[in-house]
């Protein structure tokens, strides 16, 4: 029986995967592959049960490489390297980070894997098809366009993996899962990884599985016991000047990962932050798949120190050490909860989520707290008292005495005093060289006396 003493060798995976995985520093699996490898070499379906971050893409990718060395081939030719594994992701992020981490897993074989999602063009994808990959890594949307082209053949599938399926169900992908699967052989593999367990997820198990193996790492829906929740009970005309405090007293290097609900929110409080001079950047729907890629490639090399995003980057985001996620918004889905903060506490690391909550979001938050079994203690935080400069921060009019402190530098010009002197002759406001005669006259009449032009500028006459 294996334990959590168990290492990788008593898999007796190949040494290429072994060198691989020395190679990338895993020296003892995680829990959810010392559960899941077993039964995937075995070539049973399993039903996984596991949070974001426990390791869960090295639980089906390292046992399904294995399987698929058996056909491993040097040949160039397209026929001798099908598609053998299927693995679907919901989101474009995900189906990236999972590829890569096959890539690595099977950088010392002849496998050939490759990803496809949509928002990229479809004539590269094509050509990486049609010369034919073992292990296929995509977005359920992307791989039906290219079974309407005819680009590739899921006759061949012998495994087929869904992962975040609970995600794919809330995007509605249902339909296209049940197309995707239809063209796959009925005698094959099929592993379904998700997050949180729900009465849907279960039903699509039964219809897409066989005698499945359930492996559950953690409480289903829990959150890792390694990252330390804080909430804060916060109006929102204060969140912008709470997220600003918080931020400067992160240690450096910063890496922190904010959620917002709304994409329009996303891009503005990321402008936000970079007018207060921290490096920041947005990621959310609306942006093409390059910014995101790009945006993303930044976060992870730490020339962008805070990620605003919405829920787009709640998945497949694996960024090693993230230390902080701020939920400026408590989300509207509990299980997006789970999602956004499984991004810190990676892999056993330790992390910090802070939540920002407005009276409004008391439902939600309580529905929170019944699915991650956690109650909140929410902190109150006081505002300090603006400055002028700070005004958009806030988000309110500071008070006007505080606009000329006292002790402030004045400009000197201003604060000469006036020093009347023999030489400058007082003339009424309107009679200085500045009007015609004319106008002199008659304003010289009505004008009320006031002291002359000089005398406002310090006591110097104006020629
Ligand atoms: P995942 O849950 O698959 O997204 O993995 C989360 C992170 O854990 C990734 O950065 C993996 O590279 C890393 N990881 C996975 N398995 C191990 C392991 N056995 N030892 C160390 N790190 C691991």
């Amino acid at each position: 029986m294996l334990t959590d003493e168990t290492t990788f060798s008593s898999f007796n995976l190949d040494p290429r995967l072994q060198t691989a995985l020395d190679e990338l520093a895993y020296k003892t699996p995680t829990p959810i592959q010392v559960q899941a490898i077993p039964p995937i070499l075995k070539g049973r379906d399993v039903m996984g049960a596991a949070q974001t971050g426990t390791g869960k893409t090295a639980a089906f990718a390292l046992p399904i490489l294995q399987r698929m060395l058996h056909f491993e081939s040097t040949s160039t030719s397209p026929a001798r390297h099908p598609v053998r594994a299927l693995i679907l992701a919901p989101t474009r992020e995900l189906a990236d980070q999972i590829a890569l981490s096959v890539q690595r897993y099977a950088q010392h074989t002849y496998l050939r894997s490759a990803v496809i999602f949509g928002g990229m063009d479809m004539r590269p994808q094509i050509e990486i098809l049609r010369n034919g990959i073992e292990i296929l890594i995509a977005t359920p949307g992307r791989l039906l366009d290219h079974v309407q082209t005819k680009s590739i053949n899921l006759s061949t599938v012998q495994s087929l993996v869904l992962d975040e399926a609970d995600r794919m169900l809330d995007m509605g992908f249902l339909p296209d899962l049940q197309r995707i699967v239809n063209l796959c052989p009925k005698q094959r593999q099929t592993l379904l990884f998700s997050a949180t367990f729900s009465p849907e997820i279960r039903k699509l198990a039964a219809s897409f599985q066989h005698n499945p193996v359930s492996v559950e790492v953690a409480r289903s829906n829990a959150t890792a016991d390694t990252v330390v929740q804080t909430a804060f009970s916060v109006d929102e005309a204060h969140k912008n000047a709470l997220l600003i405090e918080l931020l400067r007293a992160q240690a450096q290097p910063r890496q922190v990962l904010i959620f917002l609900n709304s994409k329009l929110e996303t891009s503005r409080l990321a402008r936000l932050l970079v007018r207060e001079g921290f490096k920041a950047d947005a990621i959310h729907g609306d942006k093409t798949q390059n910014e995101r890629l790009t945006a993303l490639a930044a976060f992870k090399s730490g020339s962008c120190e805070i990620l605003v995003a919405t829920d787009v980057a709640a998945r497949g985001l694996d960024i090693v050490e993230l230390p902080c996620v701020i939920n400026y918004d408590v989300p509207f889905n509990p299980e997006d909860y789970v999602h956004r903060i499984g991004r810190t506490g990676r892999a056993g690391q330790s992390g910090k989520t802070i939540m920002f909550v407005e009276p409004r979001d008391y439902r939600s938050l309580r529905e929170i707290e019944t699915l991650i079994k956690h109650k909140f203690e929410l902190k109150a935080w006081q505002a300090p008292i603006a400055r002028p400069r700070e005004r958009s921060v806030w988000g309110e009019r500071p008070p006007k005495t505080l606009n000329h402190p006292v002790n402030a530098q004045l400009d000197p010009f201003f604060t000469q005093p006036y020093v009347p002197t023999d030489t400058i002759e007082s003339k009424p406001f309107g009679t200085v060289e500045l009007s015609s005669p004319v106008e002199s006259k008659t304003k010289q009449s009505k004008t009320p006396k006031r002291p002359a032009l000089a005398a406002l500028l310090g006591g110097q006459k104006i020629h």
